[in-house]
């Protein structure tokens, strides 16, 4: 396996140029370090790059990993999530990356002793197999989580389909660009959405120059 040092240098060169490229700020972008695949040592080892986002997908492996790191990353909750696991992971993560359904924001709201900051996930691939809201729900979604106070929708996440067509992907992270304008100009309080998460190992580069705010990296970063 390759250093994490080393695919952190390179990472943040392919950042540095696709932030020039589309006139961007380095310091705009949140590298999130997807770690499901790898070790608790492999992520302490991010850790102490001083890479603090981490992001896990499942409730039983990010557990496993709290137990170890806890507070010295900040957790992002990146997958499916079922709403009878929401009780388990709600104290310890600081972004839910995958808000999807009404069912899931009434229990995150219930359990939550604090607002939690989510991403309501969008399918803008129209694969069945991916989970989140067609683009055409979101709004009515959004509109409806004025219900459960302790839910504050910080941005939009997408997942692109796994394919190399730049053209393709470029027109997904365009169209969670556009859709997040749309909920902005809802002017919700509970709904800022300053923020964009997209962009994984093989689009990263497409996704910063179309604008996202927070990329989830994890082969690229801490491997495999
Ligand atoms: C696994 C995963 C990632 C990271 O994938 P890589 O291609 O390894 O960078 C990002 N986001 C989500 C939701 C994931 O499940």
């Amino acid at each position: 396996m390759n250093s994490i040092k080393g695919n952190y240098e390179r990472l943040n060169e392919k950042l540095t140029k696709a932030c020039q490229k589309s006139n961007r700020r380095r310091e705009d972008i949140t590298v999130i370090a997807v770690t499901k695949y790898v070790s608790v040592e492999r992520a302490n080892e991010a850790i102490e790059l001083g890479i603090r986002n981490l992001g896990e997908n499942r409730d039983q492996e990010f557990l496993k990993k709290y137990e170890v790191l806890g507070n010295r990353a900040k957790w992002h909750f990146i997958g499916t999530l079922q709403t009878r696991k929401v009780k388990n992971i709600i104290d310890k993560v600081e972004y839910i990356h995958s808000l999807d359904r009404l069912s899931l924001a009434k229990e995150i709201n219930k359990r939550a002793g604090r607002t939690i900051s989510c991403f309501v996930q969008v399918n803008l691939s129209g694969e069945n197999s991916k989970h989140g809201l067609r683009p055409d729900e979101v709004i009515p979604f959004i509109e409806q989580l004025k219900d459960y106070p302790n839910i504050k929708v910080v941005g939009l996440m997408t997942m692109a389909p796994h394919i190399d067509d730049e053209t393709v992907l470029r027109n997904c992270f365009r169209s969670l660009k556009r859709l997040q304008k749309e909920v902005q100009q809802l002017q919700l309080p509970y709904a800022p959405c300053t923020e964009l998460s997209m962009g994984m190992s093989n689009d990263f580069e497409i996704a910063v120059e179309e604008g996202a705010t927070y990329i989830r990296i994890g082969s690229a970063l801490v491997g495999e």
